[in-house]
């Protein structure tokens, strides 16, 4: 408890868009039940508060931390450990923290590749070719920026996590319902669900809450879907579009199939998935219409970019990290 007696509460963004934040701030007037019943203390997208303030507070003190983003540099790693220390729950909030989420793709790239992508792309005006260094002399002393890690990793690589909101980002009715939750816990009238789980979400996949028709699946060719004109009554896989409904967990009403677009797979592995891409390739593979090895090959060329596909928001989450030395981070 603060000074005033209310709980504390903190968010936090990592390696991240900052999509997250701005789907807190999109529950509306909720916000105003997080200022009724929170003491908000850190915050750095909302209010000034400093790393040091966060030192000085008593272990344990912080009620609840949603922490976004994933884990990429030293500095994302010293503060997912200081929030560990400092908060009673710590949340591990959208798919940046859950699984890596994009920023993880860059798991297939090493630093300098990364580095000199983004410091060489034809709109950036460096004709020295500087690259960033670390520690930088001036005369007032000696400036830092945090160091690169060789991957991503996801925020329970590094620090025990008491739950899981997937989403990129969380859907905000669902982070209104968890906040919800929170404050009837506070009131005596609920409970909390059991320490590792993932909140915030259904238990079935995007495929059981789409208003689709189905039909027997067979794809014989994949398309793009700028390619063709989508039915808009018919599921989406079933005309060629590759959607990951199939292996994400449900939680956000299908909203893309919804909105006439696949499934990406934002909402990550559905229930008893161990590895997102397996489960979503598994799944593909059944509905592919052919046994003759030639054809099924020339048909999976139609995927374009499968690591993005499989793994667009889990690589780094993924089984794959064990077969990569260096993705163990
Ligand atoms: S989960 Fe998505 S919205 Fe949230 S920070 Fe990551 S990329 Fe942005
Ligand atoms: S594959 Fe996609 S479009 Fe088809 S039912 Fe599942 S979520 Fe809906
Ligand atoms: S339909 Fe898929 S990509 Fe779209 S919000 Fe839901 S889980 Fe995310």
């Amino acid at each position: 408890m603060s000074g005033n007696g209310k709980p504390k509460f903190a968010m936090y963004w990592a390696a991240s868009c900052g999509g997250c934040e701005i789907a807190v701030l999109n529950i509306h007037e909720k916000i105003l039940d997080v200022d009724a019943n929170f003491e908000v203390v850190f915050w750095p997208v909302a209010m000034d508060a400093k790393y040091k303030d966060v030192e000085a507070m008593e272990d344990g003190s912080i009620l609840l931390t949603l922490f976004n983003g994933a884990i990429r540099n030293d500095e994302n790693e010293h503060i997912a450990k200081l929030l560990r220390k400092k908060s009673k729950l710590l949340v591990a909030f959208g798919s940046c923290a859950n699984e890596g989420c994009m920023p993880a793709l860059a798991n297939l790239s090493n630093i300098q590749e990364i580095v000199d992508t983004a410091f060489s792309t034809p709109s950036t005006d460096n004709p020295q070719n500087i690259r960033p260094n670390t520690k930088f002399s001036v005369p007032e002393g000696e400036l830092h920026i945090p160091t690169l890690y060789p991957v991503v990793r996801t925020l329970d690589q590094v620090v025990p996590v008491d739950y899981y909101m997937p989403g990129c980002p969380p859907e905000s009715h669902q982070i209104a319902a968890v906040i919800d939750l929170v404050i009837q816990v506070l009131q005596g009238k609920a409970e909390l669900p059991p320490a590792g789980s993932v909140i915030g979400v259904g238990n079935s996949t995007v495929c059981d809450e789409c208003t689709r028709k189905r039909n027997e699946k067979k794809i014989k060719k994949f398309e793009r879907i700028q390619h063709i004109m989508i039915d808009p009554e018919l599921c989406i896989l079933e005309q060629g579009v590759l959607c990951s409904g199939p292996a994400t967990r449900s939680g956000c009403s299908a909203l893309c199939p919804k909105a006439g677009s696949p499934c990406i797979g934002c909402y990550g592995p559905a229930e008893g998935a161990e590895d997102y891409g397996s489960r979503l390739m598994t799944a593909v593979a059944s509905v592919v219409d052919s046994n003759d090895p030639a054809e099924i090959e020339k048909i999976f060329e139609g995927i374009p970019d499968p690591a993005g596909q499989f793994y667009r928001f889990n690589l780094a989450g993924s089984l794959l990290r064990f077969s990569k030395p260096a993705w163990k981070g």
